[in-house]
């Protein structure tokens, strides 16, 4: 059973509540240039408007380190109040006493929008005295903010523990129930893609599932260096030799319990990533001298199927190539578009780039879950405490001590 209270187990009406969502969104001259983030947020934040709640409303954008006029959230503000059709109250001062002054006469169609968290040196820094300031003007404590729960900041981690009504709201209920169909007993057989760039963000993740796990499928930059683990020559491509000890480790690991590994066949490879125009197949996994690889290519695509076609849970992170150069791109969506045709399997997608990549491609319907949280996502699949969730925990333990 979770230890954590969902928004529907508390009572609202007329209640100052705090919502924590993540409304980090790009802005492009002075306006917001996509709204998934805060189309995202609004179930909690219509559901509380509905209850009769004062919302007090606060996200981060960017990653400012004090107040900057280019990370402040005002251009959100006139997007919500666009979407909702809502008054939106824009706090532009983040410890002023708008909420205090203004919340008990919210409306029910009306809320306070605070300035961008991390413009106070106290966010980051998870600082009491930040989230007691906070905390003067809330009795419910809500968190939505599911791309951010990995990160002890004061909004998630010492704000809620100074509230004692606090809870998550629907899109991390929502995450939370995705991604548990994968890390805790997933439906088997599991298979779970790996690629992008690094080994050390992903290796918890196998070890976390590895029991799980029937077929793991490794592609994009972090291929390399289980390829170099097993002698091939990759010529001039990047392999990050740090994670090599990592890389046998798990090809070790995977061999003792008798879990298929597949890597890739071949490679589109070009002299110089500036050299589209020279892009090549190879013949095997080998690179030539003085060529780098920059995609899997369209044998590993076949062969990587052939883990998908059986599978009745899918996990994918991680892009299969550069895909932010179109030409590179291919491996990237061919993966996408043939997970998405394995109807019968439950697929879910983490990483913000390969979220990126799947939005890009508009193949988002081929997955059950495109998960909203980059590296939340992964430390979640890890099994790691998030303290952005641990921290709306605590008073139902001492509760239960009591
Ligand atoms: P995610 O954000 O989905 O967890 P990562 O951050 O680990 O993914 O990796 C994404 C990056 O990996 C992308 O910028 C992509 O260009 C890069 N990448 C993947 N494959 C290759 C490759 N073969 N060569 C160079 N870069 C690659
Ligand atoms: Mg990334």
């Amino acid at each position: 059973m979770s230890l954590v209270s969902h928004i529907e187990d508390l009572d609202l009406k007329d209640q100052r509540v705090f919502i924590r969502a993540d409304l980090n969104v790009p802005i492009k001259d002075g306006k917001v240039a996509d709204d998934y983030r805060i189309l995202n947020a609004l179930p909690t934040i219509r559901y509380a408007l509905d209850q009769g709640a004062k919302i007090i409303l606060a996200s981060h954008l960017g990653r400012p380190e004090k107040p900057d006029a280019r990370w402040s959230l005002a251009p959100v503000a006139d997007t919500l109040s666009e979407i909702l059709d809502v008054d939106v109250f824009f706090a532009d001062e983040l410890l002023s006493d708008v909420p205090l002054v203004i919340s008990p006469s919210l409306k029910k169609n009306q809320l306070i929008l605070l300035e961008n968290l991390r413009f106070h040196p106290g966010e980051k820094l998870n600082d009491v005295d930040f989230a007691k300031e906070l905390a003067k003007n809330v009795d419910v404590y809500v968190n939505d903010a599911f791309g951010v729960c990995h990160r002890k900041h004061a909004s998630l981690s010492a704000l809620p523990e100074c509230v004692s009504k606090k809870c998550i709201g629907f899109l991390i209920q929502k995450e939370m129930e995705m991604l548990d169909r994968v890390r805790s007993n997933p439906i088997r057989p599991l298979t779970v893609v790996l690629g992008g760039a690094k080994v050390k963000d992903k290796f918890n993740v196998v070890l976390n599932l590895i029991d799980h796990i029937d077929h793991l499928v490794v592609g994009g930059a972090m291929a390399y260096v289980f390829l170099k683990a097993q002698g091939h020559n990759l010529g001039n491509t990047k392999v990050d030799l740090e994670d090599l000890s990592l890389a046998q480790e798990l090809i070790e690991r995977m061999q003792m319990r008798k879990k298929k590994l597949y890597l890739p066949l071949d490679h589109m490879v070009v002299p110089d990533i500036h050299r589209v125009d020279l892009l090549t197949n190879t013949p095997s996994a080998h690179v030539p001298d003085s060529w780098c690889a920059v995609d899997i290519g369209p044998q590993t695509c076949e062969y990587f199927s052939k883990a998908f076609e059986t599978a009745k849970t899918i996990f994918w992170n991680g892009p299969m190539g550069l895909f932010e150069i179109p030409d590179y791109a291919t491996g990237t969506r061919t993966i996408a578009e043939n997970i998405g045709q394995c109807l019968s399997a439950f697929r879910v997608v983490g990483g913000g780039d390969s979220a990126r990549a799947i939005f890009h491609f508009s193949l988002e319907k081929g997955f059950d879950h495109v998960s909203t949280g980059g590296g939340a996502s992964l430390a979640y699949i890890q099994g790691s405490e998030l303290p952005g969730l641990q921290s709306l925990e605590s008073h139902k333990r001492s509760e239960a001590v009591v």
